[in-house]
């Protein structure tokens, strides 16, 4: 008997492995789907392998595979391969390994969408002497090439169909996929010494870290390099994040390249599955995408170039926990293509892994335009204490002033939205909590409610005191729509625009605020973390930046990176063009390194502390973590659940430490609390993690365990 293994798209972590069906009268390959039954239900699962046995080896009943689904292969071996590298490194079942490399519309969920056809009109050669003058015509028309079916409806009318019943014209599906828009084509900018030497050294080695300060021309470089691989008939992957994925992004790339696929999350499921099928059939040269772009079915790929590398968003959050960045290099050795890790602010591990050789480090630490912007920190207690706002200082007020009488733009990073983060009762001192998290409301005045920032909740804003029954509320802290009601008080003939999520959630508006402000429509634009990135604004001449410290008292070991990095890519949003520009940092703690770091422009003196105190904490790079989460609704038998698997994990741990369980507060309605893996060994840790998976489904634990190794946001 034809004996397929097959992993079965199912929820349930306990499947994680191989059922055996009968696949006799069948052409099957690995990595094709099939349609089975598994516990009396139809369910859709892929073709691991296929081997002739006996089934009588097996103690359960070997059933038929119903159906196949695919003709050729949906993943490839090379695909297939990944999924097994990332079951192991996120300790994630493969189907949802399998699941995550496929657009919605070909992932093997038993309810999937079908693929939108069309009706076209093709010829049937035969002689067509018999033929009337204008049917010859239209059947000679129709012999060249094919017509949609309306269009050859409207075109011929009664004569076609007249084709058509006489059986030489015939009508057949096929599946729609919009051709590319092609742009006018552009001729690349000849390189600066700085940017040559970064191509040659890009196109002599394999693994290149990329560090360019903003404006240091590293697009152009990349741009350049695909060309010369696509000129050796190679495919080229450009990773951006999310944010970045600007419609001028967009457009600098269409105007050098022809046959170029965009792939990123706001795309439709249609317009998802037409471009993947475009790179599958090997009609795409280079593929511009977020993180999930990283999964495409390339066959030759000669260059993946991985833009803001140290970027938050190229890890996923959700099962598979996975980095892009290591997607990339399994891809890139697969493929022997090269990898290009760029940035301004490379994230500590690249930089750490550039001074050990795994790449080659190239640096360009110049703009295209000699100017860097200069940094002034203003201390905020001294600006206090001069009795100046809050919000914005004296300083940052008159250098607002002077780039509005001069007609260039400002841009205003406050990296929080709605009105003020807390509202406090000054009688009794409540705080508005989220009934469902641990976690203050904030304020959003422009809708007078209260949001919870992590579920989501929202009320409306409470009249009186619910504690104390007063009637005074306080507003502490500030959000970006207190911030931009304040601007319009100072500023009052400035036009400003704001952009947080709040301002951004339907569909294209960030691409509409981006455009406005870019047609310099408005003189200001406040706006959240989703500013700081990627933006090129000619005319933007001053960024200010409030709260600039906020961030390094989070509770997380990444707090100082991700504070530097937002400064740092902020900054550099200022004097892009021909203008000179300048920056204000407002901050409470002016002396932190992060902080001085950014002021100084000097990545390595960022760096070299930042490493001290990961080397003193214990933390990557030094030291590899896991995140084992566990959260339900019921809060002692969480708390049981965590004290009995770090017991059991103590015994098998060897050289990994074993952290916690520390309690992470609520979180839409559920309890969390953590262990954290520790160790200078990843694999020894994910056996670890793997053990404790495995036992908390033995003993069929209640709560939810969560596995994440390398995590990103610890909180
Ligand atoms: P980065 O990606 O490092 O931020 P870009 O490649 O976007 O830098 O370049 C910054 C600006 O300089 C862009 O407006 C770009 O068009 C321009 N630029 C880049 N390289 C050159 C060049 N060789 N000659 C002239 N202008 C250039
Ligand atoms: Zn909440």
């Amino acid at each position: 008997m034809k004996l397929v293994h097959i992993y079965i798209e199912h929820a349930a972590r306990a499947l994680n492995r191989c059922f055996v069906y009968n696949g006799d009268g069948f052409d099957l390959q690995r990595g094709v789907r099939v349609r089975v039954l598994f516990a009396h239900r139809k369910v859709i699962g892929f073709v691991d392998h296929i081997e002739e046995g006996d089934p009588q080896q097996y103690p359960y009943q070997i059933l038929p595979v119903l159906e196949v689904i695919d003709e050729s292969p949906l993943i490839s071996e090379e695909l297939f391969a990944l999924a097994k590298e990332m079951e192991h490194r996120c300790v994630a079942p493969l189907i949802r390994c399998l699941q995550c490399m496929l657009p919605n519309q070909l992932r093997p969920q038993s309810g999937y969408q079908k693929i939108r056809m069309e009706a076209y009109v093709k010829a049937i050669k035969k002689d067509s002497s018999t033929l009337t003058k204008r049917q010859k015509e239209v059947y000679d028309e129709l012999c060249q090439q094919d017509f949609k079916r309306s269009v050859f409806y409207a075109e011929f009318k009664s004569v076609g169909k007249k084709l058509i019943a006489l059986g030489y014209a015939q009508v057949y599906e096929k599946e729609m996929i919009r051709q590319l828009t092609t742009f006018q084509q552009k001729e690349p900018l000849p390189l600066l010494p700085m940017q040559q030497h970064a191509l040659e050294m890009i196109m002599h080695h394999q693994k290149v870290l990329l560090h360019g300060v903003t404006g240091s021309g590293k697009t152009e470089v990349f741009l350049q390099c695909a060309k010369q691989m696509i000129a050796q008939g190679k495919q080229v992957l450009i990773l951006v994040p999310e944010i970045s994925l600007t419609p001028q992004m967009i457009q600098r790339v269409s105007s050098r390249f022809e046959r170029v696929a965009i792939y990123h999350s706001h795309l439709n499921e249609q317009e998802k599955y037409e471009q993947y099928q475009l790179v599958k059939q090997g009609n795409v040269d280079i593929v511009v995408g977020t993180r999930s772009a990283v999964f495409m079915p390339f066959q030759n790929l000669g260059l993946i170039v991985m833009d803001e590398e140290h970027d938050n968003s190229y890890k996923q959050d959700r099962l598979p926990r996975y980095h892009c960045r290591d997607i990339a290099l399994f891809r890139a050795n697969y493929h022997q293509a090269k990898l290009v890790l760029a940035s301004a602010t490379p994230s500590l591990e690249s930089y750490a892994r550039a001074l050990k050789h795994h790449y080659v480090l190239v640096e360009m630490l110049d703009r295209i335009n000699h100017t860097m912007p200069t940094i002034q920190l203003i201390e905020m207690r001294q600006a206090l204490r001069k009795q100046e706002s809050y919000l914005l200082s004296d300083a940052l007020k008159e250098a607002m002033q002077e780039r509005l009488e001069r007609h260039e733009q400002v841009i205003l990073l406050l990296n929080r939205r709605g009105y003020a983060p807390v509202l406090r009762c000054l009688q009794c001192g409540y705080v508005h909590q989220c009934p469902h998290c641990d976690c203050a409301m904030s304020y959003h005045k422009e809708d007078g409610v209260m949001k919870c920032h992590i579920c989501g909740y929202e009320m409306p804003q409470p009249n009186i005191c619910p504690s104390c029954g007063q009637k005074i509320w306080r507003y502490l802290g500030i959000g970006t729509q207190k911030l931009e009601e304040y601007v319009s008080e100072c500023f009052p003939q400035a036009k400003i625009l704001r952009m947080d999520a709040d301002t951004t959630s339907r569909k294209h508006a960030h691409e509409v605020l981006l455009e406005r402000f870019g047609k310099q429509q408005a003189d200001i634009l406040i706006g959240t973390q989703m500013i700081a990135k990627g933006l090129d604004f000619e005319n933007v001449t001053l960024v200010g930046i409030i709260n600039g410290d906020a961030m390094l008292n989070r509770n997380d070991y990444r707090s100082c990176e991700l504070t530097y990095h937002l400064l740092q890519q902020a900054s550099g949003r200022s004097g892009r063009g021909s203008k000179k520009g300048e920056v204000y940092i407002q901050c409470y703690d002016s002396s932190h390194y992060a902080i001085e770091a950014v002021v100084r422009n000097d990545y390595l003196h960022f760096f070299v502390n930042e490493m001290k105190y990961r080397h003193l904490g214990g933390y990557p790079p030094y030291r590899y973590l896991c995140s084992l989460l566990l959260h339900g609704t019921n809060e002692n038998l969480l708390e049981q659940e965590g004290n009995e698997l770090k017991m059991i994990l103590q015994e098998i741990c060897g050289n990994v430490k074993i952290l916690g369980p520390v309690s992470l507060g609520k979180q839409k309605n559920e309890y969390r609390i953590r262990i954290l893996l520790k160790s200078k060994n990843e694999d020894d840790m994910i056996i670890v993690a793997k053990n404790a998976l495995s036992y908390s489904m033995q003993k069929r634990f209640k709560s939810t365990l969560d596995i994440d190794v390398n995590p990103y946001m610890m909180e």
